[in-house]
């Protein structure tokens, strides 16, 4: 421990000793998701990218260059906003700080009897880092963090930590310009998990510093109300044009349902997993014609349309009633070829009118091995634009600089002569891109096509 009187004269040693032992430092506590999340619960926090000029952005979403360190959203205060007051209970303000909680879903794990759509994807919770930040230099005393729920459901293990524990090795990050933040991280130290019922609200679990009798409220963690969870039920479809079954990856039910949205609690599963054999179509049918002698040359977005009526006229399993992209219609249709189209890899229809994404998209040839196209063009399906879109998303973000799913894999750079735009390089989290945003989860869980009922 450092000895204070050889900095600070006008301290009687005797005096500061006293001063040490007794008055609780100032800090405030995060919960963070750990590096090796993917995708299996929802987690979501301001990421200090966002908001900070740390990343270096190469161009604006116009194509404009940029190329010096930016915020990555851009409408901070927004965003700020978002996260300091948007469905949080009891908003704090420890030390008088700005604090913005994090968010976590996961789903009950009940029996039956408690809750009919628990489930056992979260049986034995999930394990969060813990960052405290430094307010002041913090010191090996007996300085205790407490967690508190007043929800019974929701457990937490341990419910107190001794802060000294935490404290190993500090860091610092540099928060663009002359501003940094001093803290430590203290990983996968905490197990947070919902048993026995549902949370019928979001939930907060709050964070306290104790010592002696002082006692601080220094942070929040909010959990997602789970007592209502929406079904997705997909119907996946292969497109066969030639010879070959196109051969979308393997692992895609797992995806929708443990990897995806599940972070929204929504129980994503693929119903119907069949064949549309176009050659089987009857020949004299204009449509099928069509269809056949141009799908070679049709556009993304061509070939999605005339697979879309083509479905409507023969498939199987199209809506009893009505068009796919009707409201009443409550599946999500997935068609994938071995068609390619342009550099495209997937595409989800969108009324122009009313900015309503339609119930259908397609994957073609290239996105088939794709984990993200596979979510990311079902998210627009359930009423997701990308988080880059000016005119559609809640908070427009740089292109490609977030592990959002609803992002894009590479960087936008200049534009290029034909109206399109040049990479200025891949995403850095490009194979990695697992996260829905908390407010994401709002507006998948309002999508149409969900069902509530079941
Ligand atoms: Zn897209």
């Amino acid at each position: 421990m450092e000895n204070p009187s050889i900095k600070f004269g006008e301290y009687k040693p005797t005096k500061r000793k006293i001063f040490q032992n007794t008055t609780l430092k100032k800090f405030m506590v995060h919960f963070r998701r750990p590096s090796d999340y993917n995708g299996k619960y929802g987690f979501d926090w301001l990421r200090d990218e966002y908001i900070y000029p740390i990343e270096t952005v190469t161009n604006d979403n116009n194509g404009t260059a940029i190329g010096t360190p930016t915020a990555l959203c851009k409408d901070v205060a927004a965003l700020k906003m978002e996260y300091k007051t948007t469905d949080v209970v009891n908003p704090i303000s420890p030390y008088a700080n700005d604090y913005y909680p994090a968010w976590l879903s996961i789903f009950p794990y009940t029996t039956t009897a408690q809750f009919s759509h628990g489930s056992r994807m979260h049986k034995n919770g999930v394990y969060l880092d813990l960052e405290i930040e430094e307010l002041e230099t913090l010191v090996d005393d007996a300085t205790e963090i407490l967690f508190k729920s007043n929800n019974p459901f929701l457990k937490i293990t341990p419910s107190k930590l001794n802060l000294k524990d935490l404290i190993s090795s500090k860091r610092t990050k540099n928060l663009g310009g002359t501003t940094a933040r001093d803290y430590y991280l203290a990983e996968k130290k905490v197990n947070i998990k919902c048993e026995g019922g549902t949370l019928n609200s979001h939930e907060e679990i709050k964070i306290f510093a104790k010592l002696g009798v002082q006692k601080e409220e220094v942070g929040k963690l909010m959990v997602y109300k789970n007592n209502v969870i929406p079904k997705a039920e997909i119907v996946a479809i292969n497109v066969i044009t030639s010879s070959n079954l196109a051969n979308l990856r393997n692992d895609y039910q797992y995806l929708f349902k443990n990897q995806s949205f599940n972070q929204a609690l929504i129980r994503a599963e693929v119903k119907v997993d069949t064949k549309f054999d176009i050659n089987s179509l009857p020949s004299t049918d204009v449509d099928v014609q069509n269809f056949i002698n141009n799908k070679n040359t049709m556009s993304a977005n061509q070939i999605r349309s005339s697979i879309e009526n083509l479905y409507l006229k023969y498939g199987k399993h199209k809506p009893v009633s009505g068009q796919i992209d009707d409201n009443t219609t409550t599946r999500t249709y997935l068609f994938y070829t071995d068609l390619n189209a342009g550099r495209t890899s997937g595409i989800c229809s969108l009324d122009n009118a009313t900015n309503v994404w339609g119930n259908h998209y397609v994957i073609f040839n290239q996105g088939l091995n794709s984990k993200r196209t596979v979510i990311h063009e079902c998210g627009h399906s359930l009423s997701l634009p990308h988080i880059f879109s000016s005119a559609l998303s809640s908070f427009e973000f740089y292109h490609g600089y977030t592990d959002n799913y609803m992002d894009y894999e590479w960087q936008k750079g200049n534009r290029a002569p034909n109206g399109s735009y040049y990479s200025s390089g891949d995403n850095k989290f490009k194979g990695n891109m697992y996260s829905l945003f908390k407010w994401q989860w709002n507006i998948v869980r309002t999508d149409r096509s969900l069902i509530l009922n079941y």
